[in-house]
């Protein structure tokens, strides 16, 4: 059990001592203590479905034994030097990255986030071009900084500060953009935006490939081959922002601008190295595995262990995971009372009385699968060991590499070889696990599921996304689409209570953003759909 602070004692230190400005998610903000997989748990112990990935952060997990022993491994050895002496690590991972982008994006550039990773962008875009104007799409979001917030097109996120030579076109969003899923209006408002706003020259473009903080909106098929080409007449470079779309993430693609058909000149990444995934083996041994909602009992009340069908053996009980109070029925007759728990009931195939019921309600099964041999107890070294590199990296040409040469570049801890090994790690793992397919697979079921439920719940004004980078957005009438601001509030708070985290964005507040870790599973789908479906029944 975790003995640490609790949510109350956190609150007043954070309250007291770190910037207000910080924002949290829920009436009764969650403490989290740990991270497994696909799975967060607070300081009560209850376990809850992550679809959010801290904010789209953990690629294909919360502490992947390969990833965290890299980083062990290196640590132990040397944690940082910077780029004034040679260091593998470095060269390794930029080698690695390389390798997995298209033509001659060849030359890394390694930063520690994703804002550090468009400064770099914006700057060698307006080294390269000789221009300064910059050309964003509005409802976008590319970091915190002084410059990338000029690029940031949500007045959520603005201070009221210069922000100079920005331009922000239209967002070609089909589903609520003016021109619908017409690429080639939105495309002209860039020409619009060159002719009537700057010289006739840019020093670039930047989108994300699908819009993440502005709520996982898609671009228009298309737009981005025609924009392309109308900024580089301009004399401008273009920019890709894959940190939330990249690393196969959206299923068809190792990259989202692939899904538009286009080679940018500089791509920018973050949140690369913050992947950590547990072994299958260990995540059965920790994790009850999250399962498909057969029932919510029709009688609220219904209390954990009921009997609902006895004669036949079924029972309610907590489906949540660790006292998260899902009530649902329980799929298979539920083990004869004579069984003890622990029991060897079919001694020869590893199957053994179990507790299901999460915490203490005492309801015993079979297990669904043998249980693991004693040699193969948890490793210590999973345990409590903090994931998170702050990593970020910018990948562009040689040509303009050349550029930045007149000068030197320099970032201290940029490409660390902590960082490095992680990140090169992580980049194996993705592919040893073959997490785009999956990403593809897992995704497609989704956004199939949630569209069948889209036509039963009015307030879910559209489903869309791609892999395992999923929106939904809610409006109050369908028509005028007026965004369900209360009711996505309500709906989180509740998705929470049914132990789901998902995450928020749009300018209205009114879109869930499902992104999670990649190791996701169908069954976690169908538990969050199913979660979904219910919350959606009972507001
Ligand atoms: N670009 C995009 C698309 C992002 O989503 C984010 C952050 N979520 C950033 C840039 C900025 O990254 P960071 O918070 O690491 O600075």
């Amino acid at each position: 059990p975790y003995k640490g602070p609790l949510a109350d004692e956190v609150l007043a230190k954070r309250k007291n001592y770190l910037g207000p400005s910080l924002f949290y998610y829920y009436e009764k903000p969650l403490n989290i203590v740990e991270g497994k997989m696909q799975y967060l748990f607070d300081d009560t112990g209850k376990r809850y479905l992550d679809a959010f990935a801290g904010v789209v952060t953990v690629s294909c997990g919360h502490c992947h034994p390969a990833v965290l022993d890299a980083i062990m491994e290196q640590s132990k050895l040397l944690q940082h030097a910077t780029t004034i002496y040679l260091h593998h690590a470095i060269a390794d991972y930029a080698e690695a990255l390389a390798s997995k982008m298209p033509r001659n994006l060849k030359v890394v550039y390694f930063v520690n986030s994703g804002t550090e990773a468009n400064e770099l962008a914006m700057l060698m875009a307006r080294l390269q071009s000789g221009n300064l104007n910059m050309i964003a799409l509005r409802n976008s979001y590319h970091g915190g900084s002084s410059n990338t917030l000029g690029l940031t097109a949500l007045s959520t996120w603005k201070y009221p500060i210069p922000q100079g030579e920005i331009h922000h076109v239209l967002n070609p969003n089909p589903y609520r953009g003016v021109f619908g899923s017409d690429a080639s209006r939105y495309a002209s408002d860039v020409q619009d935006h060159i002719d009537h706003g700057t010289s006739g020259k840019v020093a670039g473009f930047i989108a994300e490939t699908i819009q993440g903080a502005g709520g996982a909106v898609e671009l228009a098929p298309g737009y981005l081959k025609l924009v392309y080409e109308i900024v580089r007449k301009a004399g401008g470079v273009c920019i890709a922002d894959e940190v939330q779309t990249g690393f196969g993430r959206t299923g068809s693609h190792y990259w989202g601008f692939e899904t538009q058909g286009v080679i940018p000149d500089i791509v920018t990444m973050a949140k690369c190295g913050q992947c950590c995934s547990l072994h299958n083996k260990f995540a059965e041994l920790i994790a009850i595995p999250t399962t498909k909602l057969i029932s919510v009992p029709d009688d609220p009340l219904a209390a954990i262990g009921d009997d609902i069908e006895q004669d036949r053996g079924y029972r309610v009980e907590d489906k949540g995971g660790r006292g998260a109070g899902l009530k649902v029925r329980t799929e298979k007759p539920l083990a004869l009372p004579d069984e003890e728990e622990g029991d060897d009931i079919e001694q020869d195939r590893g199957y053994r009385v179990e507790d299901k019921g999460g915490r203490g309600a005492g309801l015993k099964v079979r297990t669904e699968k043998p249980l693991a041999l004693p040699d193969e107890e948890e490793n210590e070294n999973f345990q409590g060991i903090g994931n998170g590199l702050p990593l970020g990296a910018v990948v562009t040409t040689p040509e303009i590499a050349s550029v930045m040469a007149q000068k030197i570049q320099f970032n201290t801890f940029g490409g660390n070889p902590v960082c490095s090994a992680g990140g090169l790690e992580v980049l194996r793992v993705l592919d040893n696990e073959k997490r785009q397919k999956h990403c593809a697979e897992v995704g497609s079921h989704l956004i199939g599921r949630l569209r069948e439920l889209q036509q039963r719940h009015e307030i879910i004004g559209d489903v869309r996304g791609r892999g395992l980078m999923v929106g939904i957005e809610f409006v109050t009438d369908r028509k005028e689409k007026t965004p369900a601001k209360a009711e996505t509030a309500v709906l989180l708070e509740k998705l929470r209570e049914l132990g789901v985290l998902v995450g928020k964005g749009g300018l209205h507040a009114n879109v869930f953003r499902i992104k999670p870790p990649m190791c996701f599973t169908k069954d976690d789908a169908d538990f969050l759909v199913d979660a979904l479906d219910y919350a959606v029944s009972k507001l």
